[in-house]
């Protein structure tokens, strides 16, 4: 048994511009296992909710999937026909966009929402049925089963992004994509619309992929996690081990920047800047912002490639951790510039 939900291989997304095409997602690729939750983390920029968008087939012009394969349980996705693309969004893979809530129809009741959803998938339900599963469903993302007959702009914030979640789930989909679920909540109701997710994934069998870019946020919510740097996966691993040693210098200052309860001096961000997609540098993307650059790091593009290291100091590092790097080569072991970091600081 195929214990991978999705399977995404050599994902390339281009945005064809007058300037020359803007490389938004480079040749990504990785596995979702079923049940799992799988992180995707990087600044603005770094192609993770690109990606989020492609696995959903939802790039629009100019924007184009120039290539790659996309498999949710076995079905190629990138293959499928707008139609059956249609009805496999939302009944087998859904998504939670940022700003998902701003996408209520405001003059449309919520319970109506939820019908249209079920309607345009050809779901065959009996009225009191489908009112009863309205309910169910309201009550499953925490709000009361009266929510069904408000108006969007008679709910809060984080009640229409439990809203918006409800209508996610109404087929029960086997893939979540929460892009930035809880971006625009204050930190109560994040916590709380993330407590919410992993119920439903719990009780759905589903598997979700969240994209962020709160290390903290992920430390707490995914079982593995992937790094994007300027549309390339430059490390994903599972998250204890990333976290008790992070390989690539990027994961290390992502990090870094987090605040911690020790520290007292002000949180450090990354210096430089995300380069353009248009005009990327030469070799690795990150060398001009890396403290650990040589001279190869200017003219080889660094490849994502397994770590194949038993042990390092006090943490274990299996065969499951990517990264791509110079400094990683399976061969030469693991440089003395990974430094290892609390979790718990998170
Ligand atoms: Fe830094 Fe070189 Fe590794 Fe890129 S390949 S992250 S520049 S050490």
């Amino acid at each position: 048994m195929n214990s991978n939900i999705l399977e995404v291989r050599d994902l390339r997304v281009n945005y064809h511009t007058r300037h020359g095409a803007v490389r938004a997602v480079n040749g990504v690729s990785f596995d979702l296992h079923v049940g799992e939750r799988l992180g995707l983390v990087g600044e603005s920029g770094s192609g993770k909710s690109t990606a989020a968008l492609a696995l959903m087939r939802l790039i629009r012009p100019p924007g184009k999937i120039d290539g790659g394969q996309v498999l949710l349980d076995g079905l190629s996705l990138l293959e499928l026909s707008d139609e059956r693309m249609r009805q496999i969004r939302l009944a087998e893979i859904a998504m939670v966009s940022q700003g998902a809530m701003n996408s209520l129809n405001p003059v449309t009741r919520v319970r109506r929402q939820i019908e249209d959803a079920l309607r345009d998938h050809d779901v065959k339900m009996q009225t009191r049925e489908r009112a009863e599963w309205i309910g169910e469903l309201l009550q499953r993302v925490g709000l009361p089963r009266t929510a069904a007959d408000l108006f969007p702009h008679e709910l809060s914030g984080g009640m229409k992004q439990r809203a918006c979640i409800a209508i996610a789930i109404c087929l029960k989909p086997k893939v979540i994509i929460a892009d930035e679920p809880t971006s625009a909540l204050d930190v109560v109701v994040q916590h709380q619309v993330m407590e919410t997710l992993e119920t439903l994934r719990a009780d759905l069998g589903a598997s979700v992929i969240l994209i962020g870019h709160d290390m903290g946020l992920m430390a707490q919510a995914v079982d593995r996690l992937g790094v994007m740097y300027a549309g390339d996966l430059v490390e994903i691993g599972d998250i204890d081990e990333l976290f008790s040693e992070p390989l690539h210098p990027y994961t290390r200052l992502l990090m870094a920047s987090l605040p911690s309860l020790e520290q007292k001096e002000a949180a450090r961000g990354i210096p430089g800047l995300m380069p353009s997609l248009l005009n990327k540098p030469t070799g690795c993307p990150f060398h001009p912002r890396c403290p650990d650059a040589f001279e190869r790091c200017k003219v080889e593009e660094p490849k994502l490639r397994a770590v194949g290291i038993s042990a390092v100091g006090t943490s274990a590092v299996g065969t499951n951790r990517n990264v791509a790097c110079h400094l990683h080569h399976p061969t030469e072991g693991i440089s003395s510039g990974s430094v290892p970091f609390s979790r718990e600081a998170a």
